[in-house]
């Protein structure tokens, strides 16, 4: 669509008027410069964003197309707006007034989803772009993107001995599947927004991230919560069975919360601009995962394995050479210590969860 000034600042205007509508009484206005917006903040990492942003001072706008309602954190002290950052003028009216940028902002789940959902997937391209251009508009100094693993080319993890992934390795392409191509092309998008436009983009390849106040059920969660999960029903049913995805000896490693916001702050303080692993190199297969949880919850169950059921790439691990050498520094929060965490939340949710569907 090609606008003259005019049309487009009237178009803005409409835009905030809607972004207003939709977030009832916040004041945009009263924003100061050094605001920053997290989009996707009603998401897992996101909302943890928010809370660790909020604790360093910032002054914080958080975005979300989910009702405030069904956020995994609210902070009072932030700016909550619930949008869809897919329309550019709503990414408009989010930026104004900001000075940093995190797009955590994604249609997105675990294997399940995002096998059987690639076209949703692709779309989030149209959140990243709206994003970019949007803080072109309105001066934005720093963007960051959240990229993930899942750029790698596939042809680099048949196999469960993994080799682990350099950054190098994403090319020749060959990604998963819609979710991994659209986070590629708006890794690239970032890229030249930085050399074209002069906004400074930061990159972070997350690998699996877990923790409290995420997704634990209803077909968007990722493996480690999913295993929660599934053990504490074995337990709850007394059927003392759990079904695995895949035979159980795919490899992977993941990333605790904590660990993934710490790099995602020190990669912004950084003047690093290309894609960077994010990612625990502790390499672990899905059984090994299953045995740290039933080891949790005290239990042993018998395995059911779902041969035909989504389980992704065959191997997967995270190369920190480029990470510790740039930031002096890598995740490092044993899996034993954030599955724990992750075990004891997930636990009370599903508690409260019974008790609730008891009480209807
Ligand atoms: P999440 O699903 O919990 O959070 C994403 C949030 O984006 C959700 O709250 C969702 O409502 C919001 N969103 C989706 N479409 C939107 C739209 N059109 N407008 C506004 N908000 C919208 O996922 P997460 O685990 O917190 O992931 C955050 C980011 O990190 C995503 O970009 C994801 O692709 C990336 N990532 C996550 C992992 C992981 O293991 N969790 C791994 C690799 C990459």
């Amino acid at each position: 669509m090609n606008l003259d000034n005019r049309q487009f600042e009237s178009l803005v205007l409409d835009s905030n008027r809607y972004l207003h509508k939709s977030i009832g009484s916040s004041s945009l206005s009263a924003i100061h410069a050094k605001t920053v917006l997290v989009a996707g903040g009603g998401g897992f990492i996101g909302g943890h964003l928010v809370g660790s942003l909020l604790k360093s001072g910032h002054e914080v706008r958080c975005v979300d197309i989910k009702p405030m309602g069904e956020w995994y954190q609210t902070f009072d002290r932030a700016e909550n707006v619930s949008a869809d950052l897919q329309d550019y003028y709503n990414c408009e009216a989010a930026c104004q007034d900001v000075s940093t940028v995190y797009n955590l902002a994604a249609d997105m789940g675990g294997m399940g989803f995002i096998e059987n959902n690639k076209a949703l997937c692709m779309l989030s391209v149209l959140i990243n772009t709206h994003l970019l251009m949007a803080s072109k508009k309105t001066s934005v100094d720093k963007f960051f993107f959240a990229s993930s693993a899942c750029v790698y080319n596939a042809d680099k993890q048949e196999s469960p001995d993994v080799i682990p992934l350099k950054e190098s390795d994403a090319y020749p392409a060959m990604p998963e599947d819609g979710y991994g191509w659209e986070k590629l092309f708006s890794e690239r998008m970032c890229r030249h927004f930085e050399e074209d436009f002069g906004i400074q983009t930061r990159v972070a390849r997350f690998h699996n991230v877990y923790g409290p106040n995420g997704t634990w059920h209803g077909g968007r969660e990722k493996a480690p919560a999913a295993i929660c999960r599934k053990v504490l029903e074995a337990i709850e049913s007394g059927s003392n069975e759990i079904e695995i995805w895949g035979d159980g000896n795919q490899t992977r490693s993941f990333t605790y919360i904590s660990d993934c916001l710490y790099g995602i702050e020190r990669l912004m303080e950084s003047n690093f601009s290309n894609p960077i692993n994010l990612g625990s190199s502790e390499l672990t297969t899905i059984n090994g995962l299953v045995d740290i949880v039933e080891e949790i919850a005290g239990v042993k169950l018998k395995r059911e394995y779902n041969l035909s059921a989504p389980k992704g790439v065959n191997g997967r691990n995270s190369d920190n050479e480029l990470i510790q050498r740039t930031l002096d520094w890598a995740p490092s929060i044993a899996l034993k210590e954030g599955m724990r965490k992750t075990f004891d939340w997930i636990k009370q949710e599903f508690t409260l969860q019974n008790s609730k569907a008891q009480m209807v």
